[in-house]
């Protein structure tokens, strides 16, 4: 899957840089580390085996994802690991039949459910088993309606639909992707009576609108078609029968029937070729200004006079799913597991997504290996884990992570993510205590166009994203912190659309997604499409495989860096920060929401029409919004101010006597910093509103954002969906996690100090 923006939405505040050398193994053996293994990244083997693993169509159930999955093991032995394949049987639906077409016009008229080949690109050429143009988990169906354009299918599109007068009950929904997840289009067409969906590639999102059309540059041609997963991932991901337990061949299984994530309508993707025809048919009202894409027609909301015959038809079997874990024993702490992974499935060929990332991953591994066959060992034991299955729904790295949850939340001490990876700004997300230390490793990292540090080149970025006319607030907040070379980058915070997501909002572990782009995917024109080939990826994502290899030679230096360290990386002034800054946000948020809904009132009493809220704004709902009333925010004011006091405490205590710890004491201060993260992903709490998977009570993704970040979700989302009671019960609920973060912290601060 890809990542939303470089720049979630989120923003941080950040402690000035602390000098830090007593946390890092000794920094000459460190460097001299690093220096023998960026020594054995060599770009032209990811450059080939990206082309191997990306020859033939690797989606879940496809041949040569198995034996991807076998060639990645049989890579990951050669290179001196500990390794072996892990299945799991999962509910992936198979295309059977597809069928999107006009009834009753002049002509007749398909939709091209498979992308043909294009000319210079061999890998493009016909495979019988390429996955048609699909979304995973939509639910099959048959039926014939009118169609109505919803622009991206989002709520404040309903809220302007209504306005409009234009119902979607008993109709089909044609949206364009952009603006949110994808799987919340369909989602939210089922919520309001349609009983189809179709989601289609504008060229003003990815095609030439943004630039020359792929082969001739790198953008979505006419016919390419995004694939993609529409799992209402936003309730859990993984497999949709087998919630929290691992899907092991034995293991208990809801029904199709019983499971909430899966939808209920038939949905399917199709080109902005086969796009135009279907538009060019709708009759109707003419749209917004804001509604229309960049098609040379007129765009028309609808309901068309022309029905829409639309018809998926799939196989509902359990598949297997490979998952390869790889170890490197730790020599003086085994029990303390450094993670990394990527994912190895595409949609297609996946050159780009994922296996750009998997390679950088693969060459990792090799140097590592070569380390260890030179005579070095890690103190910490390394898990490398190559995912099956992530594009339908994070199943692979979900259902490891559930089948061995109780081990993990004693030994894991970090999982690094990194997913599809292109030329371009250095980009990290993940858990704020780990700011400072993604800061020093991104500060000893050149980047290879600019020769300015990975860290400099980012702060550009921000800076420069923050200058865009349409730049959010919280771009502007956090470029201008990005900005002040005394303190730390931000990290964004994590959402979903990638393998982290199970690591740090089911289990409450620490996390990171890491990786490069923005200059070189062209809007992501080839994003799940049969056109992510190794000759796009090489022509246009990352000529020469060197952010590929950058992405190693980062990723490798935190692996490093942690798997050797005698004493742990986070700094906790960071998190603490960073919480203070999101409370305000919630306040701010529930003070705005009070003062439109007083207003909205006074407007109401006063007869003033309703037309002149604005449709694209959250107060422009058409019924009266829900008086909001004054919060206690106090529980959660007291857990921060005492957060910040337990931070302080420890980052003084740590600057001054962790050098000085002896060999037992050390142990112990890592016992206590090991299960910190989790004090914030209580076992028995959860989000509200069927989303008690999601256990982490700071990171989760919004339910209506999908990929994108919410940060304090139970408090934050409550305020902005109207649940008032809910909003009370989880500033208190949250207050508790961040309580037992700071008295988890003092146990360490005590260590610290000699207790
Ligand atoms: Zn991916």
């Amino acid at each position: 899957m890809v990542r939303t923006a470089l720049l979630a939405a989120c923003c941080a505040a950040a402690l000035g840089v602390t000098a830090y050398a007593a946390d890092m193994p000794a920094a000459a053996d460190q460097a001299a580390l690093e220096k023998s293994f960026d020594a054995n990244l060599n770009p032209k083997e990811l450059d080939g085996w990206m082309k191997l693993m990306a020859s033939e169509p690797n989606h879940v159930g496809s041949p040569h994802d198995k034996q991807n999955a076998e060639w990645v093991l049989q890579k990951f032995k050669e290179f001196g690991w500990d390794a072996h394949i892990e299945t799991f049987q999962v509910l992936y639906p198979t295309p059977i039949s597809e069928t999107v077409e006009l009834v009753g016009g002049k002509k007749p008229f398909k939709a091209t459910m498979q992308e043909r080949p294009i000319p210079g690109d061999t890998s493009s050429r016909s495979k019988e088993y390429a996955l048609p143009g699909y979304l995973a988990y939509q639910g099959d169906g048959d039926v014939t309606a009118p169609m109505v354009y919803v622009n991206y299918g989002m709520q404040d599109d309903y809220k302007a639909l209504e306005r409009m007068g234009v119902s979607v009950k008993g109709k089909i929904v044609i949206a364009r992707y952009g603006a949110g997840w994808r799987g919340l289009k369909p989602l939210l067409a089922q919520m309001h009576g349609a009983v189809g969906c179709i989601i289609y590639s504008d060229p003003a999102n990815d095609g030439y609108a943004t630039g020359a059309s792929y082969p001739d540059g790198p953008a979505r041609p006419p016919q390419g078609i995004q694939r993609g997963s529409v799992e209402d991932m936003t309730l859990y991901p993984g497999d949709p029968l087998t919630p929290g337990v691992g899907a092991t061949a034995d293991a208990k299984r809801l029904t199709r029937e019983e499971s909430k994530v899966i939808l209920k309508i038939p949905a399917l993707p199709i080109s902005y070729a086969d796009a135009t025809v279907l538009l060019k048919a709708m009759t109707g009202r003419v749209v917004p200004g804001n509604w229309r894409g960049a098609l040379p027609i007129t765009y028309r909301v609808g309901p068309s006079d022309l029905k829409l015959h639309l018809a998926v038809k799939s196989d509902w079997s359990l598949k297997p799913i490979y998952d390869v874990v790889a170890k490197l024993p730790g020599s003086e702490y085994p029990d303390q597991w450094v993670m990394r992974g990527n994912h190895r499935d595409g949609w297609v060929y996946g050159a780009s997504d994922p296996l750009s990332g998997q390679v950088a991953m693969l060459a990792e591994a090799k140097s590592m290996g070569e380390m260890v066959k030179a005579g070095w060992k890690p103190k910490r034991t390394i898990v490398y884990l190559s995912w099956d299955g992530e594009e339908p729904g994070l199943l692979g790295s979900t259902e490891w992570a559930e089948e061995h949850a109780a081990e993990l939340k004693k030994k894991a001490i970090i999982y690094i993510n990194s997913d599809n990876n292109s030329r371009g700004y250095f980009f990290a997300g993940g858990s704020h205590d780990l700011q400072h230390f993604v800061n020093q490793v991104a500060d000893g990292i050149t980047d290879p166009e600019t020769h300015v540090s990975i860290a400099e080149r980012h702060r550009a970025g921000t800076r420069a994203q923050a200058l865009e006319p349409s730049a959010r607030e919280e771009v502007k907040a956090m470029a201008k912190i990005d900005a002040d070379p005394k303190k730390d980058f931000q990290l964004f915070a994590l959402g979903s659309g990638s393998d982290y997501s199970t690591y740090i909002e089911h289990l409450g572990l620490p996390a990171l997604d890491i990786g490069f782009g923005g200059e070189g995917d062209g809007g992501g024109g080839d994003y799940h499409s049969r056109y992510d080939t190794y000759e796009h990826h090489s022509r246009f994502d990352d000529p020469g495989f060197v952010y590929d290899t950058l992405l190693a030679k980062t990723a490798g230096h935190m692996v490093l860096t942690l798997a050797n360290t005698e004493l742990p990386v986070v700094q906790a002034g960071d998190f603490a920060d960073t919480m203070a800054l999101y409370l305000g946000e919630v306040k701010k948020l529930a003070d705005h929401r009070r003062e439109a809904a007083e207003i909205q009132a006074k407007d109401i009493a006063d007869h003033v029409f309703q037309d002149t809220y604005d449709p694209t704004m959250t107060n422009g709902m058409p019924t009266a919004l829900k008086p909001v009333p004054k919060f206690d925010f106090a529980p959660m004011d007291n857990a921060v101010k005492q957060l910040q006091k337990s931070a302080k405490a420890y980052d003084d205590a740590f600057a001054a006597d962790a050098a000085k710890l002896s060999p037992e004491a050390r142990a112990k201060l890592w016992a206590a910093i090991q299960p910190l993260d989790q004090t914030l992903a209580p076992e028995n709490v959860g989000l509200p509103g069927g989303r008690g998977w999601y256990k982490n009570l700071v990171y989760a993704p919004g339910r209506w954002t999908g990929y994108g970040a919410k940060t304090l979700p139970g408090i934050r989302e409550a305020i902005e969906d109207e649940r008032f009671d809910d909003a009370t019960k989880y500033i208190g609920a949250t207050a508790d996690a961040l309580n037992a973060y700071s008295a988890q912290l003092d146990k360490a601060t005590a260590v610290l100090k000699g207790g």
